[in-house]
């Protein structure tokens, strides 16, 4: 099915994020948590490509695996930066061979060897804007949003203007960078919203787990801890099993502060622990069909 078209029949929408195991792990690691995932309903499984060191090559056919073995609709990301236009179409044909139909078109951080000259491609605005002038231009396409800005934009008002670049050459709907500040995200939304982005949005929510991930989060995609949290990490940091819990505890509390609020969808990034997915879900559920038989609207505030 495709996302934009899922989009508009229901809300809100939850999806989960999954990535692809380092090339010496065997497939059946990635295979083992999407079965995992199965009893939770997602709306769709998003595959990453080559994110935190992850192999690209496996996106394809993890992608596959999610929409033909187990049956799930599939979102396969996508970079451009560093690729040409024959390296994008041939992921696209081999998407397309696979009958995934949804692409997360992102740009991706900047590769050692970095942009080949002949290189249309700098932004995901350009990525988007080649899918859709070419044979692919039927996918429905998501795109990256930052609710704290882009960490290498100078200001978060420049990076919503390019957000909305993303909009105009035809994304379908947005997705967030995580954030463990929902008032932060409720800011964000007014100033997208206040310069005529209407796409659907789902907000990207990650369980921490154990203090290592906070300091790898923080200094990648320079998400801020708010004081709550901050106590929380700092009360419970010695004791893993104890920050486990209260980390999930935390990020069921976002979602459902969320879902109040109207989000159009929750992007789950699962760090492939349906486990942890799975308390997750159990503590939404209900709320989870309440909204959907019930397709509340947007409030935004
Ligand atoms: P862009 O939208 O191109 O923005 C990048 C920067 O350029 C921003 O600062 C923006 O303000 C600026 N900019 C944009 N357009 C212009 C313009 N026309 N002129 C001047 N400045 C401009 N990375 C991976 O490698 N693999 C993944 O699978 C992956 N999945 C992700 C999923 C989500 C939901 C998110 C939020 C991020 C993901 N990333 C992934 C990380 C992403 O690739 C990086 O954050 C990257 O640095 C930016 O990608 P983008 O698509 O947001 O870029």
């Amino acid at each position: 099915m495709l996302i934009r078209d899922l989009l508009r029949a229901k809300h809100p929408v939850v999806s989960f994020e999954i990535f692809p195991p380092k090339p010496e792990t065997p497939l059946e690691t990635v295979y083992r948590a999407i079965d995992g995932l199965k009893g939770l309903a997602p709306d769709f499984i998003s595959v990453t490509y080559g994110a935190a060191g992850s192999s690209r090559d496996r996106t394809v056919e993890i992608a596959s695996a999610v929409h033909n073995r187990w049956g799930f609709t599939a979102l396969a990301h996508l970079t451009c930066m560093g690729s040409t236009p024959p390296e994008v179409e041939k992921v696209l044909e081999d998407l397309e061979q696979e009958g995934i139909t949804n692409v997360l078109a992102l740009r991706g951080d900047p590769r050692p060897e970095g942009i080949p000259a002949d290189s249309p491609f700098r932004y995901a605005s350009d990525l988007i804007r080649h899918v859709r002038r070419g044979h692919f231009r039927d996918f429905s396409l998501g795109a990256a949003a930052y609710p704290e800005g882009h960490p290498q934009s100078p200001t978060i008002e420049e990076d919503i203007l390019n957000l909305k670049r993303k909009q105009d050459e035809g994304a379908d709907f947005l997705i967030t960078q995580l954030f463990f500040d929902n008032e932060a995200f409720f800011r964000f939304m007014d100033k997208v919203r206040g310069v005529g982005v209407t796409l659907p949005v789902l907000a990207g929510i990650m369980p921490v787990l154990n203090a290592r991930q906070i300091g790898r989060i923080v200094s990648l995609c320079g998400a801020s801890i708010p004081p709550k949290f901050a106590r929380i990490i700092s009360r419970y940091e010695e004791t893993p099993d104890a920050l486990a819990e209260a980390g999930i505890a935390y990020a069921t509390e976002q979602i459902v502060d969320l879902l109040s609020w109207g989000i159009d969808g929750i992007h789950l990034y699962t760090m492939n622990r349906p486990d942890v997915a799975a308390r997750i879900m159990g503590s939404i559920s209900t709320l989870r069909s309440t909204l959907v038989a019930g397709q509340t609207a947007p409030t935004e505030g």
